[in-house]
């Protein structure tokens, strides 16, 4: 879940902070040029934007939360779901949900039951294991009116974060970060210049995650294959 601290900065400390943030999280992003992740730190997820957030916002948040994923050694699919789909196949690759590697974004206006600040929250069993999650696009709204937050990074950071949740399992909130229960406004500077990012350790965890589940359906299909009879040729 995430809910954001945002509003108890004004907005001169605001400024100040960002400007004071600028050098270092400049250098920290230029300086990790990612490569393409590998097969097995690859995500798929599946978006239904029933907030009718605009294509170009929404466009312009997924590049910007596959940029934090791909700073995490993580590539991620989008798949923009249609209801009704445009054709059976969408359809049919929209509903997959496969834990871990393929998950459910919805955006929806406002929690029915949350806190009215709060922008997020994941759907986890006991286990850790969930594909879903909602976002919420009218805080979001608010804080860019309020307080001038970019919308399509704010919504970026909250879709990674979510996302984050799911691949990282239960307890996954962090002092620091992107995982941060609780954004602060520098958070939030940070976030537009890309320095509001996965740590390390979270980033391993969510990398092996993956290649556990990928090297488990590797296996699975390859005993698939083994079971079925071999011709004989006559
Ligand atoms: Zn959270």
């Amino acid at each position: 879940m995430l809910v954001t601290g945002v509003k108890t900065f004004q907005t001169g400390l605001r400024f100040a902070l960002l400007f004071s943030l600028l050098p270092t999280t400049s250098t920290n992003l230029l300086g990790k040029a990612p490569a393409r992740a590998p097969a097995s730190a690859r995500v798929t997820i599946s978006v239904y934007n029933d907030a009718e957030v605009p294509a170009d916002v929404l466009k312009l948040a997924e590049n910007e939360a596959s940029q934090v994923f791909r700073l995490a050694g993580i590539e991620v699919t989008w798949l923009n779901c249609r209801l009704p789909a445009v054709s059976e196949e969408a359809s049919r690759d929209c509903r997959e949900a496969v834990f871990p590697e393929h998950l459910h974004l919805r955006i929806v206006r406002r929690s029915l039951g949350l806190k009215g600040e709060t922008m997020g929250i994941s759907f986890q069993a006991d286990d850790g294991s969930g594909c879903y999650a909602d976002l919420f696009y009218e805080p979001m709204e608010q804080l860019h009116q309020s307080d001038g937050a970019d919308i399509a990074s704010l919504l970026a950071h909250v879709a990674a974060h979510e996302i984050g949740h799911l691949l990282l399992g239960t307890n996954s909130h962090s002092t620091e970060g992107i995982m941060h229960a609780h954004w602060t406004a520098q958070e939030l500077a940070l976030g537009k210049v890309g320095g509001l990012v996965f740590l390390e350790k979270e980033s391993q965890r969510m990398k092996a995650k993956l290649a556990t589940a990928f090297q488990a359906s590797k296996e699975a299909s390859l005993t698939a294959a083994a079971a079925v009879p071999a011709r004989t040729g006559d």
